[in-house]
């Protein structure tokens, strides 16, 4: 009886301890600030992006297969576009298409700081044209929306950070500390053409960047998970990434006469082990600072799982691994993509070949993954790594530049959340490792949360006072940045 009430005694206290780290971690709200009204046309605004989105800037992976006309054509509009910029800011031309700006501070112990965006963009499927309501390349200015090609990837991003420097010029502001716009021309592509060249012409410069500024978080409804809250979700990591060739190979020959295992068959096999078999899930620390931000607001029980980690950390895991989305937030994804057999239906394939693709959890390398696949595909299949390259590093979450970029979302956002995140796609901005510890990625555009499935997709488009909002939160960046 004595053990019962021990045990007894022992879950209350348990309860107690969990009910208390729940409770404690739930965040106060955010204190309203009034913001001052920044004089901002958005029609001006509007007219100005949908004019971008005209140049059919499609990325290409050389220089060649670029579009000459539409990239060089872009420079002259935004030259024309923003001239207070272009008559204050030093422009560099880098590796013909790309741009980059620098802005002379008047003098600061702080180091400069950079901002992204890139403006290529993804070809539009020809299959889906028809299902533009304006089209690709129209940049509408229609329903209170600017539609087109790029609108959110990310032209739009280009705009806001063009317009709001435009707009401090104009009001007779000067930056103490020395800032930075890096303008990539082949994002979509690879990035070794625009950003890493940019990357190396600042090395060149001995430019070494307090942080930088790039696509990738975004503004959504908390909703998602299982949230009372908005979020703006700033990434402080993103995963690494292989596309690695598997290759099984048999005698050929006619397919009447098969023999017990084909080339086909085994290939089949190991992209079927590589489904199920998954690297371990972990806690990685992106998803931990996360975690410790958002907790507070989660639903019951999710609130109590996320503030107790001590205790649910393999609960939460396995919840998490379960559906796809958590799943990339947790492991390394395996995503075949590719297949190739024999070239005529009655022939055996001496070759059979698949790609898959990985995107590596930032407690993964490269090397982790490729004893990964080989445990599991076993000897008899080869592999080929076509590309890879590691998850990038983790920014910090206490450094001066979060501090500004999370100051800057509240004094803009008040009623939403910062939080912390492991980006699962790639950018530009892993490329600037080398010249920067603080790599933060983040659009503050809030309609981006109902229109994300319009990005490479039809229909893409951004609401005009969203970009308006957009211009302000970078205005009011350069100003933070400099206090
Ligand atoms: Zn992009």
């Amino acid at each position: 009886m004595i053990a019962v009430y021990i045990i007894l005694a022992l879950i209350g206290l348990l309860a107690a301890v969990m009910a208390v780290n729940t409770v404690r971690k739930k965040p106060i709200a955010t204190a309203m600030q009034s913001p001052q009204p920044f004089d901002l046309d958005k029609d001006k605004l509007a007219e100005n992006l949908s004019g971008m989105i005209k140049f059919k800037t499609v990325t290409s992976s050389t220089t060649q297969g670029c579009d000459k006309d539409a990239f060089l054509g872009l420079h002259a509009y935004i030259e024309r576009t923003y001239p207070l910029l272009h008559k204050t800011l030093e422009k560099e031309v880098v590796n013909t298409y790309s741009l980059l700006y620098k802005w002379a501070g008047s003098g600061s112990d702080k180091k400069p700081f950079l901002m992204m965006a890139h403006m290529d963009v993804v070809p539009v499927d020809e299959r889906t044209a028809d299902k533009w309501t304006y089209g690709a390349f129209s940049g509408a200015v229609a329903d209170g929306y600017v539609w087109g090609r790029g609108a959110l990837d990310m032209k739009g991003q280009l705009v806001a950070v063009l317009e709001s420097v435009e707009y401090l010029i104009g009001q007779g502001y000067a930056p103490k500390r020395d800032i930075y716009i890096a303008i990539g021309h082949d994002e979509e592509s690879m990035g070794t053409l625009g950003a890493q060249k940019i990357v190396d012409r600042l090395t060149e410069k001995d430019v070494r960047l307090d942080f930088v500024i790039d696509e990738g978080g975004v503004m959504m409804d908390g909703k998602l998970m299982n949230m009372d809250a908005m979020v703006a979700a700033v990434g402080i990591c993103e995963k690494g990434y292989a596309d690695i060739r598997l290759i099984a190979e048999s005698a050929g020959g006619h397919a009447s006469r098969p023999p017990k295992q084909t080339a086909v068959g085994a290939l089949a096999k190991a992209i079927v082990a590589l489904e199920k078999h998954h690297m371990k899930p972990t806690l990685n620390k992106p998803l931990e600072y996360m975690l410790f931000a958002v907790g507070g607001y989660m639903k019951f029980p999710l609130n109590v799982i996320a503030s107790n980690l001590f205790l649910t950390k393999p609960l939460l895991l396995k919840g998490l691994g379960a559906g796809s989305t958590g799943a990339a937030m947790v492991r390394t994804t395996a995503a075949p993509t590719m297949l190739k057999g024999a070239s005529a239906s009655n022939t055996l394939a001496e070759r059979a070949e698949a790609v898959v693709n990985f995107r590596i959890s930032p407690d993964d390398t490269v090397d982790d993954l490729m004893a990964h696949i080989k445990n599991t595909v076993g000897d008899a299949i080869k592999l080929e790594i076509i590309q890879a390259y590691e998850p990038s590093g983790v920014s910090d979450t206490n450094s001066e530049a979060y501090k500004i970029i999370k100051g800057t979302i509240h004094a803009m956002f008040p009623e939403y959340v910062v939080s912390p995140y492991l980006m699962v796609a790639a950018t530009d901005s892993r490329r600037y490792a080398s010249v920067t510890d603080g790599i933060y990625r983040f659009q503050p555009f809030r309609s981006m949360a109902d229109d994300l499935d319009t990005i490479h997709a039809a229909n893409e488009r951004m609401h005009i006072d969203s970009l308006r909002e957009g211009v302000e939160f970078f205005a009011r960046l350069v100003k933070k940045a400099d206090e």
